[in-house]
């Protein structure tokens, strides 16, 4: 027993994507409980808009075992109960109206609130601190992953993790609109509210090092950090991509919602007075997240809108969409190798 017990830790720690150890998580406990049901919920935002993700959900079929899984699932209306059992983060045990058991143990550790529910016939003592240890583990290893996920000077997403939230946004945004397909078919054909990837980028910024120096330099960068991580969601993703660009993965708006919020924030950058430095100014240029197009195709249009904002007079917002429709810019449909973006 106790040594299957630390062949499911190492197989658990053994993994450094933090998707496939959730799936770890659910399938070790699959191998000492039988569930009918066991899910990981995220509580992205507490009242009074409560909102929760299905991080992942392993569903146990009858008879012959099957397992069913889901994994990204965003509820905009949660039960009161969903949330209070998350937001409590107290270990619960209660039985539902069918007289089965459901466990409730708070994911401690991690940055986010988790927890993991279990819904079985019947849970021994012994297994429920085992399920508890666990998740324990879990939480204390996803804080690890989490950590390293972030860029050193900011405390803001790095590059390496952009292509898992990425991926995560699009399938948040694909269930979204199945949903809406089964509810309001016309307008899952024309979803107005779609995923954005913007990159936003420092003006002028060698001239601040070349008069400043590099300590004012960092100095800008974390201010201007700081007040993109107030200024955006909890569920926006924001990343530092390398020297003075970020990106950011924005939830679903509408274009003019888009547009409106990320010029709210250029001109608010405008406003500020930075320390040490006084003004700075910052270019954006957003894009479609879109499903059906190559990662690289979508950060190139982003990039292209940028470009055009750095060549008419820099401190604006363009959109790469709007700027095709115009006749603006040219439309691009496959990745081209000479991108302005600064990759490294
Ligand atoms: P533009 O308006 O066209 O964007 O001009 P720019 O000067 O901002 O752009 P450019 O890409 O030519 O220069 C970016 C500069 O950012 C170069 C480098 O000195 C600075 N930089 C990159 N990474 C860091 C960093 O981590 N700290 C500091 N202080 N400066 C950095
Ligand atoms: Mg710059
Ligand atoms: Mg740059």
């Amino acid at each position: 027993m106790n040594k299957q017990i630390l062949e499911s830790v190492i197989t658990l720690t053994d993994n450094k994507d933090i998707d496939s150890v959730g799936i770890s998580l659910l399938s070790t406990i699959a191998e000492y409980v039988y569930f009918e049901k066991a899910c990981l919920y995220e509580l992205e935002r507490s009242w009074p808009n409560p909102a929760i993700n299905v991080i992942l959900e392993l569903k146990v079929q009858s008879e012959e075992p099957h397992f069913v899984w889901h994994a990204n699932q965003r509820l905009d209306t949660p039960a009161m109960q969903l949330v209070t059992s998350i937001d409590s983060l107290k270990r619960s045990v209660t039985e539902n109206r069918n007289g089965k058991t459901e466990l409730w143990v708070p994911v401690t550790g991690a940055e986010c609130k988790l927890a993991l529910h279990l819904v079985a016939e019947d849970i021994t003592s012994e297994n429920k601190s085992l399920i508890s240890a666990f998740a324990r583990i879990y939480g204390n290893y996803l804080r690890v992953l989490v950590e390293s996920e972030k860029d050193k000077l900011t405390g803001l997403l790095n590059r390496h993790s952009y292509e898992r939230h990425l991926r995560q946004m699009l399938a948040k945004q694909a269930h979204r609109q199945k949903k809406l397909q089964q509810e309001i078919p016309q307008r899952a054909s024309h979803p107005e509210d779609k995923p954005w990837l913007v990159i936003i980028d420092i003006d002028h910024f060698k001239k601040v090092n070349d008069v400043f120096g590099h300590v004012c330099g960092d100095e800008v960068l974390l201010t201007l950090s700081q007040k993109m991580a107030g200024y955006f969601r909890s569920s926006d993703y924001v990343f530092r991509f390398g020297g003075e660009e970020f990106v950011i993965i924005m939830e679903p708006a509408t274009r003019s919602d888009a547009f409106k919020k990320l010029n709210d924030f250029r001109k608010d950058v405008e406003e500020d007075r930075f320390p040490l430095v006084g003004k700075i100014t910052v270019s954006v240029g957003f894009a479609e997240a879109s499903q059906e197009e190559y990662e690289q195709v979508l950060m190139e249009r982003a990039d292209k809108a940028l470009y055009y904002a750095k060549e008419h007079g820099r401190n604006a917002v363009f959109c790469y969409e709007q700027l095709v429709e115009e006749g603006r810019l040219r439309e691009q449909t496959k990745a081209v190798e000479d991108s302005d973006i600064d990759l490294f």
